[in-house]
């Protein structure tokens, strides 16, 4: 186990977490800056950071970390506002371990780590169709099938064989597409459960059409949504009838702005960080818009973005206190 940095106000259970990564072959780091991993570059640090070295290692520290340690997994952060305080307890993010890709005749073995565009890219290169969609989704694939991500008319639900999973007590296990039960940006992974890798259905064709396929999605989103900002891509769900930003739009927050936290002119159900916002400058932003469409609709706004960790960071202890 490789460990890095150390605060001097570790938690107590910082002995019981290293006494149970004896063995680890990943990276352990504590008092981990996760804000410039995100896309919104805000947010406070990770009490500790796990880098798993592959899915036996991760399955290995799960059986192994105390039960009541809590543990967060994030992915390519495009999805999430991490609070100023940062997260509590464990932090697990998957590298190289889990970035393979296994072309098949009729689709493809993604690992988790894997960022969406690649797998799109891949898919192309072997002449697989089906996977375009996942051309303009900044996320990776563990973060696109827990949060059913989709586009253009396509999702995970749509394409998903198989996803492999490891639960908080280390059990592995392989579910289907219909076991993820799959709804509107949302997956029913078991509690706690992180996805390690997926299988995806596609067909073939030709390389040449599906590249083009995918030069006309980019090109499409580029134009309509702010693609080189730092954002979190939809802030609400699209309520039940309509679309979140026409609501947003008719509340007249298009171009609201809190500090350097704005709901984006050129898409406005997309909040932007212009330059040192903070996820409070965020959140309250997030929250004044649902406020101003209640007001003026009736219709509550449900954040899609996640918004995790704490608001402020705990206290260092006092020499001498028990933390
Ligand atoms: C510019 C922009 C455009 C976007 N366009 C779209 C779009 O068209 N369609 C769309 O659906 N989304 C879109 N998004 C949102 C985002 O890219 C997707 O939701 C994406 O699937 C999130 O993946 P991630 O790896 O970034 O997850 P994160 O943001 O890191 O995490 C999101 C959630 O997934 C969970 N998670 C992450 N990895 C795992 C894992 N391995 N196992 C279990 N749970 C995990 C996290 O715990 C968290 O709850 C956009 C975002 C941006 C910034």
């Amino acid at each position: 186990m490789t460990m890095a940095a150390t605060a001097d106000h570790a938690p107590s259970w910082t002995d019981a977490v290293r006494a149970g990564l004896a063995g680890l072959r990943g990276r352990l780091s504590q008092d981990a800056p996760l804000g410039p991993r995100t896309w919104f570059r805000v947010g406070g640090p990770a009490d500790l950071l796990l880098q798993p070295a592959d899915a036996d290692d991760l399955a290995h520290a799960l059986r192994h970390l105390p039960p009541d340690l809590p543990v967060t997994v994030l992915g390519a952060c495009s999805n999430v506002i991490v609070r100023d305080g940062g997260i509590d307890g464990l932090v697990i993010r998957l590298g190289g371990g889990f970035a393979d890709i296994a072309v098949e005749p009729d689709g493809l073995v993604a690992g988790a780590a894997c960022l969406d565009m690649v797998v799109a890219e891949h898919a192309a290169a072997a002449g697989l169709k089906g996977l375009e969609f996942l051309a303009g989704i900044p996320g990776s694939i563990g973060g696109a099938v827990a949060m059913n991500a989709g586009a253009y008319g396509s999702d995970m639900a749509t394409i998903l064989d198989w996803a492999e999973i490891v639960t908080r007590d280390g059990t592995t296990a392989r579910l289907s597409g219909p076991a993820l039960g799959f709804g509107y940006r949302r997956s029913r992974l078991p509690a706690g459960a992180i996805v390690t890798r997926a299988r995806l259905r596609a067909t073939p064709a030709d390389p040449a059409e599906i590249r083009q396929a995918i030069a006309t999605i980019r090109q499409s989103r580029e134009d309509s949504q702010p693609t080189r900002a730092r954002t979190g891509g939809s802030t609400f769900r699209n309520p039940e009838h309509g679309k979140a930003w026409e609501l947003i739009d008719a509340a007249g927050c298009r171009g609201l702005a809190l500090h350097d936290a704005q709901v984006s002119e050129k898409h406005c159900n997309f909040m932007l960080n212009t330059g040192n916002a903070t996820a409070a400058d965020l959140e309250e932003l997030g929250e004044t818009v649902r406020a101003r469409v209640q007001a003026r609709t009736g219709i509550l706004l449900e954040w899609e973005i996640k918004r995790i960790g704490r608001p402020t960071r705990p206290e260092a202890p006092q020499t001498g206190e028990t933390p």
